[in-house]
């Protein structure tokens, strides 16, 4: 197949990670006999550095024709100042917002080899393997508020809508299909109203996926879980704040975040792919960033924006037989054990993917 893709690597370690992207993204296009051509875009820090602006028009235009988005991180100390007229994440979110990406997807899942890593005593982390399904575009971040002004209160609204939540619920209910078939709807409905209608409505969508088995979760319930027996879960679906933060909580699980990918999708499955990790300006031009949440991120764009399943596989049981086989960049060595760079880690995969 033919496709196009958009890279935006953007500031700190993004730029060295997305490389590592490309490499496997022309190596599937190799070996599986398809065409990928890229197009390199400013975003961020670096784009409001050229052109004064986070979100230059140029992206905007070059992502229009695009089949999907591979981006690095964006943002670091020499754009913080949050007095500042622009900052690198409102690129972010101008491209969430322009291409309406309301789903936001975070598999969270534990290599055996490095369970003994993570915080967690490692037989609580056997099998875990979770995919998060975050609503991205409503709820408390975006109801109406008032600001505190000078006043004595303030206030946020917590709204969705029924077609809201029916969209981001199908994308779930969909991918627990293809996996264990089994989906956790996070929400408080024995307090909010909004989380009513949040029940209601996955309820809703529940009667066309018959095959797939739904529980209700309340979200103080799911994060306790989340750290007791987190290999309980297979599909979980949350709302923008609850999944803002539980999301957050199972990251650390992986322990680093480094391991991380995500996607966010909108109705016709274009979609926007990125590490979860930032900029990581500590380590950033020391060929130290550990590309493996950026290479799944590209197993995923390969997944739900081009439909190429096995090739998403062939990627992931790559990074899968490189850790087997001992390799590991810093974030994730044994103190004292050697360690290997972005391109040498990459290396070692791409050697694994054939
Ligand atoms: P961070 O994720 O950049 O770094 C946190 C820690 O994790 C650092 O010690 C870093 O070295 C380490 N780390 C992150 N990615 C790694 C990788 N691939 N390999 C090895 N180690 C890795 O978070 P931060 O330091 O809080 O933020 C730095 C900048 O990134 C800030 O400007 C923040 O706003 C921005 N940020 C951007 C995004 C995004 O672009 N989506 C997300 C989070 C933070």
């Amino acid at each position: 197949m033919q496709a196009h893709i958009v890279t935006t690597p953007g500031d700190g370690i993004g730029p060295e990670v997305v490389a590592q992207g490309v490499r496997i993204l022309n190596r599937v296009a190799a070996k599986f006999g398809h065409q990928f051509t890229f197009t390199e875009a400013l975003l961020g820090g670096c784009a409001i550095d050229a052109l004064g602006t986070p979100l230059p028009a140029e992206t905007l235009a070059d992502c229009e024709k695009a089949d999907a988005i591979l981006l690095g991180a964006v943002g670091g100390p020499k754009w913080d100042d949050p007095t500042a007229p622009v900052r690198p994440e409102q690129g972010l979110l101008g491209l969430r917002k322009r291409f309406d990406l309301f789903a936001n997807l975070r598999p969270v899942k534990i290599y055996d080899a490095l369970r003994s890593q993570a915080p967690l005593r490692p037989e609580l982390l056997q099998g875990v393997d979770i995919l998060f399904v975050r609503e991205l575009t409503g709820d408390v971040y975006f109801g109406a508020r008032r600001e505190q002004g000078s006043g004595t209160d303030a206030y946020d609204t917590m709204i969705y809508t029924v077609d809201e939540v029916r969209r981001a619920a199908v994308v779930a209910f969909e991918a627990a299909r293809g996996r264990r078939k089994k989906l956790a709807s996070v929400d408080k409905a024995n307090v909010l109203a909004s989380m009513r209608l949040w029940r209601r409505a996955v309820n809703e969508v529940a009667a066309d996926f018959p095959d797939v088995q739904l529980e209700h979760v309340l979200v103080d319930a799911c994060a306790m879980h989340l750290i007791r027996n987190p290999a309980r879960f297979d599909v979980v679906l949350a709302g923008n704040m609850f999944g803002d933060i539980l999301t957050d909580e199972a990251s650390v699980l992986a322990g680093s975040l480094g391991m991380l990918p995500s996607a966010s999708l909108n109705q016709s499955a274009f979609g926007l792919y990125e590490p979860i990790h930032g900029s990581a300006p500590d380590i950033a031009g020391q060929d130290k960033a550990n590309p493996i949440a950026t290479i799944l991120s590209v197993a995923m764009l390969l997944r739900y924006s081009l439909k190429l399943e096995a090739e998403a596989q062939a990627i992931e049981a790559a990074v899968q037989a490189a850790l087997d086989s001992g390799a590991r960049t810093a974030d994730i060595a044994e103190s004292g054990a050697p360690a290997l760079g972005t391109q040498a880690m990459t290396d070692r995969i791409l050697h694994f993917l054939g």
